[in-house]
């Protein structure tokens, strides 16, 4: 695996042929530590099992049970009063992005001129550790960050820079000439300017090419636009987004805005429809037939978004997804700010605690609790394609669960409540406080090639 990236890495920075040291990644310390839970949920049965033990061997876990072998010097961290759960999945957001309501008006063209990639990079940085503490331990990523601050974002994570939640990121959204945008003609003969945001692609070439790009450039997923302007994508268009993503391990996300559209992606069999305002409940029945993952963005009505008919909708959207059996997941798009986003003490919620928010969706549309936390995990970890590694707690799994002080089998909003956190095997959060110093390094310390 190292020497593919290193060698995929020496053509893409044009060394061609010449010869380049491997750089060894350093043995991952195989420090043991063992978790005490109170409660230990599974969300995949909607059960629990009381006081179980888990040991946790360098990143990975090595073992779950009532009577398993505690080794000789291991830490033990005591968390039997709380409920320990596998890490949260948002499988609909944007790191690297905050449009917000001055100066912009809530514009995002604006944001993209005003905030440079390198100030969105930083955002996201900031936005990885307060999803973290929110016990959100993978993101995906999807579009909409600059040139493919996404990208940064999951290596500066991935190589050790700083902690943070895994990211499935897309690189910039592929669509029909403008994307999601009406630049002006200005804007477009300046393609630098906003271009980067989307990359056109309207010929079967391009998108070829598009979807080269992005994998070249570290995509996990692609992103496209189905039906953002009137000429859209065709289902054969899809399927050769398919089929080309497919080369490079990666399967196809739908920006959805029109019923057509989302027929369309459907029959092309996408692997994920993001945003659910379009569908209709014969859309959801084929859906589940087929198997395809639905990311609804779920935006709650609150003081500071939305509004009442809207939400009425969202809920009603959400509800017949769910009746319908569709393969839910917990998405956001929670990519924006304004100075009425403070709790009830008037404090100013985090990035995390917005995200977590959108239970309230949840509750309104009536979704039962454990059907809410099985999208928030083990339907997320699938539609980030990244369950054969991440997810169930396990031995052979990477350590990322979380803790809370009630259950949220019982009462979801437990999830508000994150006690704990840990991430590939080291404590992120403990007793309610972030203790990220630990976790921060002055250099790759998993390997500069690290992807
Ligand atoms: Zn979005």
């Amino acid at each position: 695996m190292i020497t593919r990236v290193v060698l995929s890495l020496t053509v893409a920075i044009g060394l061609g042929t010449a010869p380049i040291a491997q750089v060894p990644t350093p043995a991952s310390p195989r420090k043991v530590t063992v978790v005490r839970a109170g409660v230990l949920v599974d969300p995949d049965a909607g059960a629990s099992t009381r006081n179980v033990v888990i040991v946790i061997e360098g990143d990975r876990i090595s073992q779950v049970g009532l009577d398993a072998k505690i080794p000789a010097g291991a830490e033990v961290i005591d968390l039997s009063k709380l409920t320990v759960l596998p890490g949260l999945v948002d499988a609909h957001t944007h790191m690297g992005i905050t449009y917000k309501e001055f100066p912009e008006n809530n514009i995002y063209y604006l944001t993209y001129i005003l905030d440079s990639t390198p100030l969105r990079a930083i955002q996201a940085a900031s936005n990885a550790l307060q999803m973290l503490s929110s016990g959100f331990t993978v993101v995906r990523d999807v579009g909409n960050n600059a040139l493919y601050v996404d990208v940064a974002l999951r290596m500066a994570i991935e190589q050790g820079w700083m902690p943070g939640p895994t990211v499935i990121p897309s690189g910039p959204i592929i669509g029909g000439m403008g994307g999601q945008f009406s630049p002006t003609p200005e804007m477009y003969q300046q393609h630098s300017i906003v271009y980067p945001e989307y990359i056109d692609a309207d010929t079967r070439d391009e998108i070829i090419k598009a979807v080269r790009q992005n994998l070249l450039f570290g995509a996990k997923v692609i992103k496209i636009c189905v039906d953002c302007k009137p000429w859209g994508y065709s289902v054969d268009d899809m399927k050769l987004f398919v089929s080309e993503a497919a080369k490079g391990g990666a399967k196809v996300d739908g920006h959805v805005q029109t019923p057509d559209g989302a027929q369309r992606a459907i029959d092309a069999g996408i692997y994920i429809i993001s945003h659910g305002r379009a569908l209709s409940p014969e859309h959801h029945k084929q859906m589940a037939q087929k198997g395809i993952y639905l990311a609804s963005t779920d935006t709650p009505f609150t003081a500071y978004r939305g509004s009442e008919p809207a939400f009425k909708d969202t809920v009603a959207k959400l509800r017949s997804a769910h009746e319908h059996k569709v393969l839910l997941t917990f998405s956001t798009d929670m990519d924006y700010w304004n100075d009425r986003m403070k709790n009830e003490k008037g404090e100013w919620m985090s990035r995390g605690e917005l995200t977590i928010n959108f239970l309230q969706t949840w509750k309104a549309a009536k979704i039962p609790a454990a059907d809410t936390l099985r999208a928030l995990t083990m339907t997320g970890y699938k539609a980030a394609d990244v369950i054969h590694e991440r997810g169930p707690i396990k031995p052979g799994m990477y350590a990322d669960f979380i803790a809370v002080t009630g259950n949220p089998l019982e009462e979801i909003d437990a999830l508000r409540d994150v006690q704990f956190v840990m991430k590939n095997g080291q404590v992120f959060k403990r007793d309610g406080v972030m203790v990220p110093e630990k976790l921060l390094h002055p250099g790759p310390i998993n390997g500069w090639n690290r992807r």
